[in-house]
């Protein structure tokens, strides 16, 4: 049998902390003999720079971490979601939406009765679903219009490894819990969901390694799979790692970002023992 394929796959949008450290670390051990990638996640072009994708390159070697070359950047791969989101349209399960998010707050009748928020923030309550795909323009995103996409996709399931919640899973009511998620932003062709769906079947991964935050968004990503056919892999959720006050990092959390830790003088494997890897 063929080795494990996993990936770590950052955003150059601020310096690696120890939460990507865990990640990374997780990434390639789960990959045992098998291939760990490294995926740049620069989609977004106003967050990215080019010093944050050195640092994390140098970041990842000092860790001790080695990757096959050339590297996979999502900013290179515009043509890859144009034919995944082109198919998904002449399916029929797609329509632009021009709704800003104080439109879709607006339009929510009751707020203060609990607003359904999924993986994506508050459910888009599906004020363009009637639009037309001949009608999309510069000034729309594409969304799924999940109920048909969820007729169309039938029963799926996913297999998770994380220790949180391993086993199988049944995907829920997406239609309730996500909605008409976003397939491609306004301006940039594609969105997190549809890129990394299908970065990771472009890239052969058979096991997607990322923080348990990402858990909920599975769901969608299992779906895209069937729709696209192509193949579901095992997931693995890994525990976030927090801050003193059991927060979880974020990117400009600088007190956490490696680099940091590396000026002071600590090794990567003061690094491993920090977060427990
Ligand atoms: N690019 C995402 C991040 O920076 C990770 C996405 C994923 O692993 O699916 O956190």
């Amino acid at each position: 049998m063929a080795g494990r394929v996993t990936r770590f796959a950052p955003s150059p949008t601020g310096p690696l902390h120890l939460g990507h450290a865990f990640s990374a670390l997780t990434a390639w051990r789960r990959a045992g003999d098998g291939t760990a990638l490294l995926r740049i996640e620069d989609i977004d072009r106003s967050r990215c720079r080019p010093e944050w994708e050195a640092q994390i390159f140098d970041d990842l070697h000092w860790l001790g971490l080695a990757w096959p070359e050339p590297v996979m950047r999502q900013s290179a791969r515009g043509a890859a979601y144009r034919a995944a989101l082109d198919r998904l349209a002449a399916m029929g399960l797609t329509y632009p939406c021009r709704c800003t998010r104080a439109d879709i707050r607006a339009a929510i009748s009751a707020p203060q009765e609990g607003v359904p928020v999924g993986p994506d923030g508050i459910v888009y309550p599906g004020t363009c679903r009637g639009r037309p795909m001949a009608d999309a323009g510069p000034a729309d995103a594409i969304r799924l219009d999940m109920g048909k996409a969820l007729a169309c996709a039938g029963a799926l399931r996913f297999h998770e490894t994380g220790p949180a919640h391993e086993g199988w899973h049944l995907v829920g009511d997406l239609a309730a819990t996500a909605g008409d998620v976003v397939l491609a932003r306004r301006g940039f062709g594609t969105s997190y969901h549809l890129a990394v769906v299908v970065d990771d079947a472009a890239q052969g991964v058979t096991e997607v390694v990322r923080g348990e935050d990402l858990f909920e968004a599975t769901g969608i990503h299992v779906l895209l799979q069937r729709l696209l056919g192509l193949p579901v892999p095992d997931f693995h959720h890994h525990r976030l790692i927090r801050d003193a006050a059991g927060k979880r990092l974020a990117k400009r959390d600088d007190s956490k970002a490696i680099a940091k830790y590396r000026s002071e003088g600590l090794t990567p494997t003061d690094i491993r023992a920090l977060v427990g890897a």
